[in-house]
């Protein structure tokens, strides 16, 4: 059982102002795996106030103090790396090749952006007789969701901590243990006291205390877009800069190239790692029509290949991440089929043998564009597979939806995949499998409005300062 009662406020582990603590429960087998204190605006109020009184010196730090600092946090992240990727599989069911691969690899890729980008970065350029500067916004609310939850930590924490700003850090219930890990690891790194804050707790309570706090100068938000739309309205009055990194139903499209009907496997097997439950999922596939029946065979049967079960053991897919979430994937599959949509692997209910857990087949639907299936985000290994008659067809199923935060497009003739990666409406276009920890990473349209990953990141928390006459 894990027991994580105290906040990190001011370079110490501090007692919460009240008593209240939530019990955690392990998606795997649904029983307690811990709990956490829930904190309070009084709790906020006290980590502010450490970080507005750390900004001034962080502010004024040199790159190499900053660069001293990241590179110390590196060697103590590599040392928990393990501990790290339990406390992932336990809170929100990751498979353990999963939580000790991709999970922390990506956290310790932000690291290494931060790194490489603070090590050139340009905070000062002259325009003629005018030097402008980039300066930290100042103390930065981050509030960060549960799916990939050392990602959505270290892709906010790192680029402030690189820019001279100083953070409250608010971390998703759900995936509590891990961030309390990552603030063991600030605290070991030896980050000066007030430079990086925690306070655990419900959304509702400690993110609102940190959207409407007046001595808070930013806020960058991953999550869903209802809480993003509630934070900019919490966040009006006091004219905050709000970074918002929200949902997506992004297609992958999948061009009529020989041997790139392969390239579906892909995309189901993509579309299932992490339950889902990844804001960038390709989950819109788009097919040749000529070649559809193919495809959908081959789709089905990488689906029902996908190896589901606990966590711990060797498996391709764990559960999704609570009730709630199983409950609302449940009533997709439900429309999805009460729509008329095909159902062509998967579907309602646990996949057989798993009885306790949260744990849902990796379910392929066919349908047209039009279903709320292929228009909402589902969060979890639920995957649409949609006929397209031709590029411009392609294109215009692709960039009809409401979000616009990645795009896939996979085939042989890369002039082609270029072409349509520029007129597909959304922030991430990812040719043939195309990656990069430096490439920005953001929405158009409802996905949001930030862009984060590598010296792309640094600007949500930079000010531009004009110096004019100068010299
Ligand atoms: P939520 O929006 O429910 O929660 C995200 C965070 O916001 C949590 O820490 C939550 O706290 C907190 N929160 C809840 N209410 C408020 C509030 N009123 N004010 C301030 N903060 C609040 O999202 P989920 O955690 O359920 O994550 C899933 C969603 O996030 C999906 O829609 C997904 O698409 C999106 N997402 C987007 C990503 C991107 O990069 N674009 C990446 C990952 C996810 P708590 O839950 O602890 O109460």
């Amino acid at each position: 059982m894990r027991d994580y009662r105290m906040f990190y406020i001011d370079g110490a582990w501090v007692e919460p102002e009240g008593t209240e603590t939530q019990d955690l429960v392990n998606p795997a087998n649904e029983k307690i795996s811990g709990r956490i204190a829930l904190g309070s605006a009084g709790d906020v109020d006290k980590a502010v106030a450490a970080a507005r009184r750390a900004f001034p010196a962080w502010s004024r730090s040199t790159r190499e103090e900053r660069l001293a600092l990241l590179r110390r946090i590196k060697a103590e992240f590599e040392a928990r790396q393990g501990d790290l990727a339990a406390a992932i599989t336990e809170e929100m069911g990751a498979p353990a090749s999963l939580a000790g691969g991709f999970h922390t690899f990506l956290g310790l890729g932000h690291l290494d952006a931060a790194i490489t980008a603070l090590e050139s970065y340009t905070f000062e350029e002259k325009l003629g007789d005018t030097l402008v500067v980039q300066e930290p916004i100042g103390v930065c609310g981050l509030i960060t969701p549960w799916n990939w939850p050392i990602n959505q930590v270290t892709v906010k924490v790192f680029p402030a901590l690189a820019t001279g700003c100083t953070v409250v850090l608010k971390p998703p219930q759900l995936a509590a243990y891990s961030a309390q890990i990552l603030a063991e690891i600030l605290d070991a790194a030896g980050v000066p006291a007030g430079v990086f804050n925690m306070v655990q707790g419900k959304g509702s309570v400690i993110g609102t205390a940190l959207s409407t706090h007046p001595d808070v100068d930013m806020i960058s938000f991953t999550g869903s877009e209802s809480v993003g739309v509630q934070i900019q309205k919490d966040a009006a009055d006091t004219v905050k800069r709000v970074c918002l990194e929200l949902g997506g139903k992004s297609p992958y499209i999948v061009l009529d190239d020989a041997s790139t009907m392969e390239r579906v496997a892909s995309a189901v097997s993509s579309m299932m790692m992490n339950s889902g439950q990844t804001c960038s999922a390709g989950s819109r596939l788009l097919v040749p029509a000529a070649r559809f029946e193919e495809a959908k065979a081959l789709a089905a049967k990488t689906a029902e290949a996908v190896a589901v079960g606990d966590p711990s053991g060797n498996v391709a897919m764990g559960p999704v991440v609570s009730k709630e979430q199983f409950d609302t994937v449940q009533s997709y599959i439900a429309q999805g089929i009460a729509e008329g949509a095909e159902l062509i692997a998967g579907g309602p209910g646990r996949p057989e043998g798993l009885e306790v857990g949260f744990y849902v087949k990796p379910t392929v639907f066919v349908s047209d564009n039009s279903t709320a299936i292929a228009r909402e985000e589902i969060f979890g290994p639920v995957l649409v597979m949609i006929p397209y008659e031709g590029i411009e067809d392609a294109i215009a199923i692709a960039n009809d939806t409401d979000f616009g935060l990645a795009a896939y497009v996979d085939g042989e003739d890369i002039a082609a995949c270029r072409a349509i990666a520029r007129r597909i409406r959304a922030g991430a276009i990812y040719l043939n499998g195309g990656f990069d920890f430096a490439a920005p990473f953001g929405g158009y349209k409802r996905s949001g409005n930030g862009r984060e990953w590598g010296a792309h990141g640094f600007a949500e928390y930079l000010e531009t300062k004009s110096i004019l006459g100068h010299g």
